[in-house]
């Protein structure tokens, strides 16, 4: 019998068992927490009486190996797509200046137009992405020695206003800054965004359990069938504590886990009622935990028999602050894209649930305005480690477990952070739900930030144990970004590994890469356009001083990009407010070396949608995965 041990159970863990399943091998999924999903977690918390979950989730266009996975579990159409991010200045809700699509070419015009930035900043910002898509791959090595910010700030066309618009997405979006995160990881995002840009990414419409997770686990549990031997098992509330590796040092013997009470990752009261030991001398392990639980597990006889996974004491992982925020009205006017809310502390963006969660409409007596609920990030909380993220009343108090507020004196991180978005949301205190709204913080389980220099410390999928695998978003991997894709594919590399050592006959499990395009056709763009962005840095120095002499200056340049936009549109072949998205994404052309007999490569697979979510369309005739022949 063919075993895996996959620890964590997190996207890449489930990913690699998935993988593992199909291929006929048995697997038990080891599991801290009561739930699945890791960072993409949901659970039913009874002091909140709220579905809680951290924040959420993006998922791009090229997420090839992920959308492979949904439309497999059955949950393409419970995404929805978005086109825009927008920027709250002060509380200015009626003027939302947006970037469309900020990564790909298709959206140029319209965004120069968009007053996110003063235009010559925003063809700047444009620029310096072809600039650092036109650096050929052979540097990636060097690249992943300087910061985005030091990369942007090297370049003589650079302005401090489009560096701080690079700033911004990549803190709001990575919880890193600019001047941290590594160039190499930023360039290899922005090459399949840049590729694949229309629409930037999709929202899921619905909580993370009904919508991704449950279906996920259901698939794993129906390789168990009635009557036969369990292919499948989870373990949660399973916390691994110890690794011990043979007395030769050449693979893992056991594994030792600590029985926990409640779900480390979001209970800091959690406790261990019991130990395990489980043999795994026969088994393959994965091992997909975060960086920060490998630095725990870390002990000299693993050390001694692993030691490039020392390196992993460099690694890097941030905190993220997310503020699930119940209101007892309804807000008008607020925006349905992901909102900056522009300069303000702790890097904070919001999105309005009411408008994106699919059953908070439709419980919604007719007539009635819902409720607003929003989830605010806040990208940067590590001023706020110091303080407790919240205090509730105690049980029995005639407010049980409402939160305790007092925003004129702060004592809590979910006080400092309302009072931040008191100034920018029409919202008052007593419009607070005050059971429903909560505030935590990922500490513990941090999320890997890739700071520069970050890539030579990483681990790989293989290691010198004969029957250890690494998978989590840090291990490397094509993606690179610390991301949903980066943990799927790491997944699927440790399990393609496992099936070609023990089961090489079986189905090899592909790893989808998206195209881009060469850095060759960047650099050809960038010679052509360098007088262009020499001329922008010129405007963009005039509008400093200019600037000065009032706001007739800014008036006429508004009119003049507004002239300049209309009279390229019919050049650029996009409406500048297209109602809707009506792809064709061929994926199997986008993709390349795609295994012979993968469902992908038998033919184009075509997705359009509207306002209830995806619509399937057969593309040429032949069979389409995941549907009956
Ligand atoms: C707030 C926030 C917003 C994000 N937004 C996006 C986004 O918009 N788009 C995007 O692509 N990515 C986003 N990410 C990143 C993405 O969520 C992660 O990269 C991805 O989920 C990581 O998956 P993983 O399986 O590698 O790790 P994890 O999800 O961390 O899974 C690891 C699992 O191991 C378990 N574990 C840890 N230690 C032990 C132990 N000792 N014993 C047993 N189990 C253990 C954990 O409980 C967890 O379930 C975001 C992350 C955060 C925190």
């Amino acid at each position: 019998m063919k075993t895996v041990t996959i620890v964590g159970a997190g996207v890449a863990g489930m990913s690699a068992a998935l993988r593992l399943l199909e291929r006929g091998f048995h697997v038990t999924l080891y599991e801290q927490d009561e739930f699945v999903g890791g960072m993409l977690h949901s659970y039913w918390d009874e002091v909140t009486r709220t579905r809680r979950e951290h924040s959420y989730h993006m998922f791009p266009n090229f997420y090839f190996n992920f959308w492979t996975i949904a439309e497999q579990i059955g949950i393409k159409n419970n995404f929805t797509p978005r086109e825009a991010f927008r920027f709250l200045r002060g509380d200015e809700l009626d003027r939302l200046p947006a970037m469309f699509n900020p990564s790909g070419p298709q959206d140029f015009l319209r965004n120069m137009d968009s007053e996110a930035a003063p235009a010559p900043d925003l063809f700047i910002y444009m620029y310096s992405m072809i600039d650092m898509l036109a650096e050929p791959e052979h540097q990636h090595d060097l690249l992943d020695k300087y910061s985005v910010n030091g990369f942007l700030h090297s370049r003589p066309y650079m302005t401090r206003t489009a560096a701080d618009l690079h700033q911004t997405l990549w803190e709001t979006v990575w919880a890193i800054s600019s001047y941290q995160a590594s160039a190499k990881s930023y360039r290899t995002f922005v090459k399949y965004t840049n590729r694949y840009s229309v629409p930037e990414f999709f929202l899921l419409a619905g909580n993370k359990w009904e919508y991704l997770m449950e279906p996920w686990l259901k698939t794993l549990e129906s390789f168990n069938e009635p009557g036969k031997e369990k292919r499948f098992e989870l373990m949660p509330l399973h916390r691994l504590s110890k690794v011990l590796p043979n007395e030769k040092r050449t693979k893992i013997a056991k594994l030792e886990f600590d029985i926990v009470n409640r779900s480390p990752s979001v209970n800091d009261s959690w406790k261990t009622t019991d130990t395990k030991e489980v043999d795994v001398s026969h088994d393959s392990v994965i091992l997909a935990v975060t960086p920060g639980a490998i630095k725990r597990l870390l002990t000299d006889e693993f050390y001694d028999a692993a030691p490039h996974l020392g390196e992993v004491q460099y690694l890097e992982a941030e905190p993220m602050g997310a503020l699930q925020l119940y209101l007892n009205c309804h807000i008008a006017k607020l925006p349905k894209d992901v909102t900056d809310f522009e300069g303000a502390k702790y890097y904070m963006t919001f999105l309005d649930y009411t408008q994106l969660w699919r059953d908070i409409r439709h419980d919604t007596p007719a007539g009635q305005k819902p409720n607003t609920f929003l989830y605010v990030t806040c990208s940067d909380v590590v001023s706020l480690l110091s303080v407790p993220a919240e205090k509730r009343h105690p049980k029995g108090h005639k407010h049980e477990y409402e939160l305790i507020l007092d925003l004129d004196h702060p004592t809590t991180a979910i006080e400092y952070v309302l009072r931040e978005v008191m100034q920018h949301l029409p919202v008052e205190l007593k419009d607070i739900d005050l059971r429903k709204t909560a505030f935590d913080m990922n500490t513990g389980e941090e999320l890997f930030a890739n700071m520069v220099g970050s890539w030579e410390r990483r681990p790989d999928t293989e290691t010198p144990l004969e029957n250890l695998w690494m998978a989590g978003t840090y291990v490397k991997n094509l993606m690179d970004v610390s991301t949903i894709e980066g943990a799927v594919i790491s997944g699927l590399n440790a399990a393609e590994a496992i099936r070609a050592r023990r089961a090489p006959r079986a189905e090899p499990i592909a790893v989808l890469e998206p195209e881009s395009f060469p850095p060759e056709l960047f650099q050809a763009l960038k010679l052509a356009w360098a007088p262009l962005a020499a001329s922008a840095k010129l405007w963009s120095e005039a509008n400093t001083t200019m600037g000065r002499y009032g706001s007739g200056w800014e008036e006429m340049q508004r009119k003049f990009i507004k002239a300049a936009v209309k009279a390229l549109q019919p050049f650029m072949g996009r409406k500048p407010n297209p109602p809707q998205y009506l792809g064709p994404i061929n994926w199997t052309n986008s993709v390349r070396n795609l295994p012979k007999g993968h469902p992908l490569a038998t033919g184009p697979i075509y997705w359009n949608y509207d306002d209830k979510g995806f619509r399937k369309h057969k593309g040429d005739g032949k069979k389409v995965y995941g549907e009956k022949s």
